[in-house]
C-alpha cells in the first residue's frame, strides 16, 4: 500500500508556512514502514531537533481506480481516520532552500502515525467536519473541511491521474494552522468532531 499526502491543503496553514496557496493539489508520498498503528508510542528520531504534529483527516480507499471523475471520487473510500504527519521542520526547510525533494523530512520511520477509521455513513456532512489535536491535554490545532481548498473528492480525482489508487491505500488530506514542535514526553490525541480516535506518546 501506499500513502499519499497532501500539502497546503488549508490556505491559513500555507500562510503559517509562509507558502504560496496553491492552484492545483501539491502532494507527496510516504512508504508503509512510516505507518505508527494501535496507538504505538513515536520515536523522536536523533536526525532532526523539531519534529512538528500536522494533524490531519485521512481518507482509506476501498476499490482500485484511476483516473477517477470527482463526481465518482465519492464511490472510491467509505472510511475516514485521523492521522499525524510528522515532519522534521529543520530539515525541511534545508530540502527547501537547496530545491531538494521532501523525503527525509517527511516520510521517515514513523511519521505517519494513523487511529482508527469511522465508516463515512456516520458522518453528516464530508464539507463539515470538524477535527482537533490535543497535545498533553491542550488543543493546539483545529479544523474544519469546509476550509479545504481541494475536497476529497478533487484530491482524489487529481491523485488518480498520476497513481493507480488500490485498496488500502491512504490519503493525508492537510493539516490545518497550528503546526508546531513536539518533545519526548508529549501525550498527542487526535479527534473527528468529539471523537478521539488516537492517543499516543513521543518516546
Ligand atoms: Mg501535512
Amino acid at each position: 500500500m501506499k500513502i499519499i499526502c497532501i500539502g497546503r491543503n488549508y490556505a491559513e496553514h500555507a500562510k503559517e508556512m509562509n507558502a504560496a496557496v496553491p492552484t492545483e493539489p501539491v502532494f507527496f508520498l510516504k512508504p508503509d514502514t512510516a505507518l505508527i498503528k494501535d496507538d504505538q508510542p513515536f520515536y523522536y528520531p536523533d536526525f532532526s531537533k523539531e519534529i512538528h504534529h500536522e494533524v490531519e483527516l485521512v481518507l482509506k480507499i476501498s476499490k482500485a481506480g484511476k483516473n477517477i471523475a470527482p463526481e465518482f471520487a465519492h464511490k472510491y473510500y467509505d472510511e475516514i481516520g485521523i492521522g499525524i504527519d510528522f515532519t522534521a521542520r529543520d530539515i525541511q526547510a534545508k530540502c527547501k532552500e537547496k530545491g531538494l525533494p521532501w523525503e527525509k523530512a517527511k516520510a521517515f520511520d514513523g511519521s505517519a502515525p494513523i487511529g482508527k477509521f469511522i465508516s463515512k455513513t456516520e458522518i453528516k456532512r464530508l464539507d463539515d467536519i470538524n477535527f482537533h489535536l490535543t497535545v498533553n491535554g491542550n488543543t493546539v490545532q483545529k479544523g474544519n473541511t469546509k476550509d479545504l481548498l481541494f475536497s476529497f473528492d478533487a484530491v482524489i480525482a487529481y491523485v488518480s491521474k498520476f497513481f493507480t489508487l488500490k485498496t488500502g491505500d491512504l490519503i493525508y488530506t492537510g493539516t490545518p494552522e497550528g503546526v508546531g514542535p513536539v518533545k519526548i514526553g508529549d501525550k498527542l490525541e487526535a479527534f473527528i468532531q468529539e471523537r478521539s480516535l488516537l492517543a499516543f506518546e513521543i518516546k
